[in-house]
């Protein structure tokens, strides 16, 4: 088995570099924040690759459901991605540790993949949701992260190939590290 690749049960959690939006899955996830009216980072590159679709599906969520809390997400199309779905996670912001964000950051994963098993999608893409504005240290983000995603995977649903894709290298060795912990 490669070092960036778990397998769990008959699904697939893997890490890759890369641009999310260019994801060949069913959804992916963005890290967005409570307004949902996008912002920068990876929720800019996907609102500007998606298209005014999906911040339209937002516009309309925010009238019928006010802003998303922190921990939680929603879902909407995938506008011109290839990915037929967004599912909008807001991470929460570090503070320095004792506000609850491991909690959250958990919760935000967790949310997200019950999401996209509700949708009946089988292949998901994340970002590394809290770990570029919002300052959550990535030493502990990706073991939150990863633990979260194997939890889920334990259990029955549609989804059965989960992918981090990761933008920069000090990112991707993080999750890699991370990820041969959880494994043992
Ligand atoms: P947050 O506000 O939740 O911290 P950011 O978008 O600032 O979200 O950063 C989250 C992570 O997403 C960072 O590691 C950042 O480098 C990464 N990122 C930015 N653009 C992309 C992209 N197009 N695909 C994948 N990851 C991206």
């Amino acid at each position: 088995m490669p070092d960036n690749q778990l397998q769990i049960g008959k699904a697939t959690l893997s890490l890759a570099m890369g641009d999310i939006t260019r994801q060949e899955v069913d959804a992916i996830v963005n890290a967005a924040n409570t307004t949902l009216m996008g912002g920068g980072g990876v929720d800019g590159a996907i609102h500007r690759a998606g298209g005014p679709a999906i911040l339209q599906e937002c516009k309309q969520i925010r009238e019928t459901s006010g802003r998303c809390q922190t921990g939680c997400a929603v879902i909407t199309g995938g506008g011109n991605l290839k990915a037929r779905y967004v599912i909008h996670a807001v991470g929460p912001i570090w503070h320095g540790g004792n506000a609850n964000e491991a909690t959250l950051l958990a919760g935000v994963y967790s949310h997200s993949l019950k999401l996209a098993a509700e949708a009946k999608v089988s292949s998901v893409a994340f970002p590394s949701i809290s770990t570029g504005a919002y300052g959550f240290p990535v030493v502990l983000a990706s073991a939150i992260a990863l633990t979260t995603v194997k939890e889920f995977l334990r259990t029955e649903s549609t989804v059965n190939d989960v992918r981090f894709l990761l933008f920069d290298n000090q990112t991707y060795d993080a999750y890699v590290n991370a990820l041969k912990k959880i494994d043992t």
